[in-house]
């Protein structure tokens, strides 16, 4: 039996009717950028997430670029700034800070829980320390909680890199709500992804909202006047339109990757593997990704490759020591270093079936 990782063609197919439609109004308006398309779904994002706010912009890398470069416009950040971020994060999270002109801290993660360990930031806060980008990696929300407490008692920013967890939730609270200013990336194969490249940015911050609407169209909100420096970063009105369509199903997407990733917990018994774990509650995890551990993981791999399952690993390298990264590279940190050399991200789309998923699972279990 085969399993690829992910066919986004087949998980689309079912809002291409819908999909067409909303391009051939395109087509036929002859609008394309910053058009009824992008507020509409602005307006159904922001309301989604339960926040005040939302602007879409070119990347999730953008997103998180306009944020800082946001901060930096009100006078709150400037270059040179110290943001403390996970060291296993994307690469996205990093660059992006690097970008702005800040200085990235790489900070080593909880080793269970992948994400931000609020006992371990205190070591990293110094005076020059101006915000934490808290990122909820593989869709698992970072403690907000106490990285809230940590920030108000530092009078530090905190961002959140939410590009891997739309629809996470803690208290009736989303990703996007649970900072000062959040970025999500709807890159393809995020669990909310375009037909192409997109992100967006939420805030309830009024002032920070307005900032970014206009460093996003080359520093102007109006037409031919430029208050900012400003950046070539919009949502094109197909792709608005797309996201749009396919928000109405992101939280049955999600209800089905939380079924899967209980039977993948509940049915993988092989000693040689650590599952992942869910911190918080069910509705805290979006599932993006879900990466076991194994010290044999290589093998794993192609051992798996050979039985026809396709895994992922996320991400082979540490960002600090990419080639790009020179700066990055006298660091040693031995517990991002162990998650890289051990992650393994299985399938974990609603196209699978119930018997991929347990092939999948007796494969393992055999290992
Ligand atoms: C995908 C991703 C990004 C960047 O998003 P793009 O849309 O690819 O620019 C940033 N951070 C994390 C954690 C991501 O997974």
């Amino acid at each position: 039996m085969e399993v690829p990782f992910l066919q986004l063609g087949e998980l689309n197919k079912k809002h291409n009717a819908e999909i067409s439609e909303r391009i051939k109004e395109i087509l036929e308006s002859g609008w394309y950028l910053m058009g009824n398309q992008l507020s509409q779904f602005e307006r159904e994002w922001a309301s989604y997430c339960g926040t005040t706010h939302a602007m879409g912009v070119a990347s999730g890398l953008d997103a998180l670029i306009l944020i800082f470069e946001a901060y930096k416009t009100l006078g709150i950040l400037s270059n040179g700034d110290e943001v403390i971020v996970p060291a296993n994060t994307f690469i996205a999270s990093i660059m992006a800070i690097e970008k702005a002109g800040l200085k990235p801290i790489l900070v080593e993660p909880n080793p269970i829980s992948f994400n931000l360990d609020p006992s371990n930031l205190n070591e990293s806060i110094n005076k020059k320390t101006k915000a934490i980008l808290a990122v909820h990696l593989y869709g698992q929300l970072a403690p907000m909680d106490a990285l809230q407490v940590i920030a108000r008692e530092n009078n530090l920013l905190l961002i959140e890199d939410a590009a891997q967890a739309h629809g996470a939730m803690i208290n009736n609270k989303k990703a996007g709500t649970l900072s000062d200013a959040a970025a999500f990336s709807f890159y393809p194969g995020k669990n909310l992804g375009a037909f192409g490249d997109a992100g967006a940015i939420t805030t309830k911050n009024s002032e920070l909202a307005k900032i970014v609407q206009s460093l996003r169209n080359y520093g102007s909100t109006e037409k031919y006047h430029h208050e900012h420096l400003g950046f070539n970063s919009r949502m094109d009105e197909i792709q608005a339109a797309v996201l749009s369509v396919k928000l109405s199903s992101l939280d049955s997407e999600t209800e089905t990757r939380r079924q899967q990733s209980l039977r993948y917990r509940n049915e993988i018994n092989s000693t040689k593997i650590q599952l992942p774990s869910v911190i918080e509650n069910e509705e805290s995890h979006a599932w993006h990704l879900f990466v076991i551990r194994s010290q044999q993981r290589n093998e794993l791999q192609n051992y798996l490759s050979k039985n026809g399952i396709q895994t992922l690993i996320h991400y082979p390298i540490p960002p600090h020591q990419q080639q790009g990264f020179p700066t990055l590279h006298h660091l040693s940190l031995p517990i991002t270093e162990k998650i890289h050399s051990q992650v393994l991200s299985l399938p974990l789309n609603s196209n699978l079936s119930e018997a991929q998923i347990s092939h999948i699972i007796k494969t393992i279990n055999r290992f």
